[in-house]
């Protein structure tokens, strides 16, 4: 998944990289969105110019390589979701989507053994330099020659297919590679050379199955999304470590069951009718009549004599 390398001698290789993304001659894949995608799309994301285009805040946050994405790999009309660059563009905006809902969860991961960290975007700030090719043996590489030189993460042909949770974590796995030079340091599980020995290795791997967790706890996350996380997490956790982790509950058993949505706060029963009394108006003060003048009735008059 990743090549990470740390001499100074594979200049020539950056060199070589960036020779190669001016050469891309691949087919674009264009893969169309999965429903929940599509849904999320729908719900959550603006197709405007600015997020799609190259002056938007993506560009600025997370290192487009512009060389590289060009060829198979430039936009195509704005907002289409479906080249390698739009499905990109959702990712990152994805993560950003992902960190704007995650605060609240941090206490509850912390609570069941997982490390709060930064989540979304924030995870994948040490990347400064993302670029894509044409390769279809991985999903990514990494090179990482140390910040003052070269740092970059190159996505192949297959992270383009993946389903927009599994592109996320597969972006902070990369950054893990950035972020303290940190490499896999195990070799027996399914990953073979991106195996982690431990979960304490506190490496990429374990970054990316974090994030899921941070996904399939996020509650305020589309319900379908967040079930992606739990099955991503279940069924590759087994897959990525030489030593399988034993997690606190919930994940004592390595699956991660999605939890419930909140219940909202119950509304208070309406109260019963009182039987207040009946506003009364005020008494008035109704002037005695005054006595009748016998004389105005003249039927009635008796004069005096
Ligand atoms: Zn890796």
């Amino acid at each position: 998944m990743r090549r990470l390398i740390t001499a100074v001698v594979p200049l020539l290789l950056t060199f070589a990289a960036i020779g190669e993304a001016a050469g891309q001659t691949c087919t674009a894949p264009r893969a169309p969105l999965r429903p929940s995608e599509s849904d999320w799309v729908r719900d959550h994301v603006s197709c405007s110019p600015y997020l799609f285009g190259v002056d938007g805040s993506h560009w600025q946050r997370v290192g487009f390589n512009r060389g590289s994405w060009t060829g198979p790999f430039a936009p195509g009309a704005v907002c289409d979701w479906e080249t390698p660059y739009g499905r990109t563009m959702l990712t990152i905006e994805f993560l950003a989507y992902v960190q704007r809902t995650w605060e609240p969860r941090m206490a509850q991961n912390a609570a069941a053994g997982l490390t709060p960290r930064p989540a979304g975007l924030a995870a994948v700030d040490a990347i400064n330099d993302l670029r894509a090719d044409c390769q279809v043996k991985s999903k990514a590489t990494t090179v990482n020659l140390g910040s003052l030189i070269h740092q970059s993460v190159t996505l192949h042909i297959p992270s383009f297919g993946l389903d927009i949770v599994n592109r996320a974590a597969n972006l902070v796995h990369e950054a893990r590679h950035i972020i303290d030079n940190k490499g896999h340091d195990g070799s027996r599980c399914h990953r073979r050379q991106s195996c982690d020995s431990s979960w304490a290795h506190d490496g990429a791997n374990r970054w990316e199955f974090e994030f899921y967790a941070a996904v399939a706890l996020n509650w305020n996350i589309d319900d379908r999304l967040r079930a992606l996380a739990v099955e991503h997490f279940r069924n590759n956790l087994w897959q990525a470590f030489d030593t399988v982790p034993n997690f606190p509950s919930p994940f004592r058993d390595g699956s991660l069951s999605l939890p419930r949505r909140p219940l909202p706060p119950p509304v208070p029963e309406p109260l019963p009718p009182t039987e207040e009394p009946v506003p009364q108006p005020p008494p008035v003060d109704v002037p005695a009549e005054p006595p009748s003048d016998p004389c105005t009735r003249p039927p009635f008059c008796t004069l005096p004599e």
